[in-house]
């Protein structure tokens, strides 16, 4: 194929799908990674990828790509990032596939730990699964996720780590910064989770995205870091169920270790960032001591800082 004859032009979902029924009778089996369909007609190969990007090859691409949209006019230092990105975003057909998916929980709270858990899911366990219910967590109630948790335990491969909220304080302290921890945990999770399950080997690992591709391995350098099939998305729990898995099982750790942590307290602890945590960690420092919100909160949030001030005016009165 002459280079010089490829066409990419940048299209959105309903395109796509208007594209796929189009090509439909030409559709070849050979999808590259991250292509939502390939289609060959006379004098042009049709690729569309999951970026919305789609690529024209051949001597009637110009012609055919016209059809669609225009020709993509980025400049090239942002194709060339979003191209190296390409290879991470997750083929279309991800859903079917056996995959091990990976979320974390507890990063914008100011009380609790931060924990991750990856899950494995063969494909012949989707569908045993969505009979227990397992979707996006967020459309959970807590004690749905109380009820489905257990029994994903109890049925697929996992690991969950958990950082409690001494050890986050005394390596951000350190300087580590909260997305580098956060690769740290998913990257062993999935490292736990593979050794576990080997000698199978997953069709992919999805990863609920929480930093671009480059800046993830970054953080992962002198480190054992996972190979394999490696896809990012953000909103990943809608993608494979793998992913929701892992999600309801961290929120269910997470749930637990909150409820612990609160009775520790001798008061409910608010989730969150708000005021209300303000005014609760306030309270914990006037009961506890200042010193004690190392076991209980992230140190460094903007909270700590109104908390004692807070508790300060409080004292004073
Ligand atoms: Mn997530």
């Amino acid at each position: 194929v002459n280079n010089l004859s490829n066409q990419v032009i940048q299209t959105d979902q309903k395109t796509i799908e208007k594209m796929l029924h189009y090509y439909q009778d030409y559709k070849i089996d050979k999808v590259p990674q991250g292509a939502v369909f390939s289609a060959k007609i006379p004098g042009c190969t049709i690729t569309a990828y999951q970026s919305g990007k789609v690529l024209f090859q051949g001597k009637n691409s110009e012609i055919e790509s016209a059809k669609w949209g225009k020709q993509e006019t980025k400049a090239p230092k942002i194709t060339k990032r979003s191209s190296s990105n390409d290879k991470y975003a997750p083929p279309g057909n991800i859903e079917e596939l056996s995959i091990i998916g990976s979320d974390e929980v507890g990063t914008g709270d100011y009380f609790g730990p931060v924990i991750v858990a990856a899950v494995f899911v063969k494909k012949d366990r989707l569908q045993l699964l969505k009979n227990m219910g397992v979707k996006d967590s967020k459309s959970l109630s807590d004690k749905q996720i109380c009820e489905i948790a257990p029994k994903i335990i109890d049925t697929i491969p996992y690991s969950l780590l958990i950082l409690h909220n001494e050890k986050y304080n005394k390596l951000q302290a350190k300087g580590m910064s909260q997305g580098k921890m956060k690769a740290l945990m998913h990257n062993q999770a999935i490292l736990n989770v593979m050794q576990k399950i080997s000698p199978i080997v997953p069709e992919g690992i999805l990863i609920d995205q929480f930093a671009e591709p480059s800046t993830f391995f970054k953080y992962l350098e002198g480190e054992k870091v996972i190979e394999g099939n490696i896809f990012f998305s953000t909103k990943a729990e809608g993608l494979h169920l793998s992913v929701a898995a892992a999600s309801i099982i961290a929120r269910y750790a997470f749930v637990k270790e909150f409820d612990q942590l609160s009775k520790k307290a001798g008061m409910p602890l608010p989730k969150g960032a708000g005021e209300q945590v303000d005014h609760a960690a306030a309270k914990l420092i006037l009961k506890l001591g200042k010193p004690s919100l190392n076991s209980f909160a992230k140190l460094h949030f903007a909270n700590t800082e109104k908390a004692i001030r807070l508790a300060s005016s409080i004292a004073g009165h």
